[in-house]
């Protein structure tokens, strides 16, 4: 079966998939995405995507293409063309395509573009073992919050953890604090057992998977502060671990080539990946 990707409203093949060449989100990356978990057929916690979508699109002031239930729609019709019941879907929102000028154009409708492909959930042994994570300075802009498809300085973040041999890479403010890595959020939990990430502000990225952790965390009724922690402060933490629509919950367990704690995953991170995991299954339970 061929991969089908939808265009500016056309199934069409994967392999000759294309926008034009000057399209804002090409040339300006003037445009903005989310990635979206599909688990046993369903998009998972898609309410809280389409709600940063809106979010990040007004931001931008890029116009609502079309509104969602048809985005609804279109999802799940991509989903069923290509056969998919566990995997990624991948939506991108461009200011559309127009003469290359840094301005908005006037009268340009917003490029749509869609892709999906199968995927299994992490990796367990992530789960069982944890991983390293390397940091690095934080050279983004100061509007983290937006999830546009600028992603050079997460890129070259990548490729460095990549070539280090570490799972991700956490990025550092001027102020000594972990921002967040280069595309999942950064949590630690403290010696006296509080659950520490960084406040949803300008900085980071509000991933949804930190929200829904958030939630469960509070289920179980543990401690929680939403608060900057540093990488000292992370060193000598109980427990590490991070999140996102891919990595579920990951533990960290090695951070600049040094051991968290005795370099093992947590309690409260098995806990908190067991319940990510249950949920994933049973989004509503
Ligand atoms: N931060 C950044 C910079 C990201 O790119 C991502 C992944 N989109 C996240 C955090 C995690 O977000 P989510 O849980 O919504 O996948």
């Amino acid at each position: 079966m061929s991969r089908i990707a939808y265009v500016n409203g056309r199934y069409v093949p994967h392999r000759g998939a294309a926008v034009h060449v000057e399209d804002r989100g090409f040339q300006f990356a003037d445009g903005v995405y989310e990635v979206f978990a599909v688990a046993g057929g369903k998009l998972i916690d898609e309410e809280l995507h389409l709600r940063r979508l809106a979010r990040s699109l007004a931001e931008l002031r890029i116009e609502k293409p079309f509104s969602e239930p048809v985005l609804r729609h279109k999802m799940r019709e991509l989903l069923r063309r290509n056969r998919i019941a566990n995997g990624v879907l991948y939506l991108q929102i461009t200011r559309g395509a127009a003469p290359r000028e840094h301005a908005f154009p006037k009268g340009v409708k917003p490029s749509v573009v869609m892709t999906a492909r199968p995927a299994r959930p992490p990796d367990p042994s992530f789960g069982e073992r944890g991983v390293a994570i390397v940091t690095i300075p934080d050279i983004r802009w100061r509007r983290c919050d937006i999830k546009s498809v600028s992603l050079l300085p997460n890129v070259l973040g990548k490729q460095h953890a990549k070539e280090a041999g570490a799972y991700e890479a956490w990025q550092v403010a001027e102020d000594g604090h972990v921002t967040e890595g280069t595309s999942t959020n950064a949590w630690i939990v403290t010696r006296d057992g509080t659950l520490v990430t960084r406040p949803a502000d300008h900085a980071i990225l509000n991933g949804v998977t930190r929200i829904t952790v958030l939630a469960l965390a509070r289920k179980e009724g543990l401690a929680i502060e939403e608060r900057g922690f540093t990488v000292a402060e992370a060193l000598a933490a109980a427990e590490a671990f991070l999140t996102s629509t891919t990595s579920y919950v990951t533990p960290v367990v090695r951070i600049d080539g040094n051991p968290v704690a005795n370099g093992a995953p947590g309690r409260f991170t098995k806990k908190l990946l067991s319940r990510y995991r249950s949920y994933v299954a049973a989004p509503e339970a």
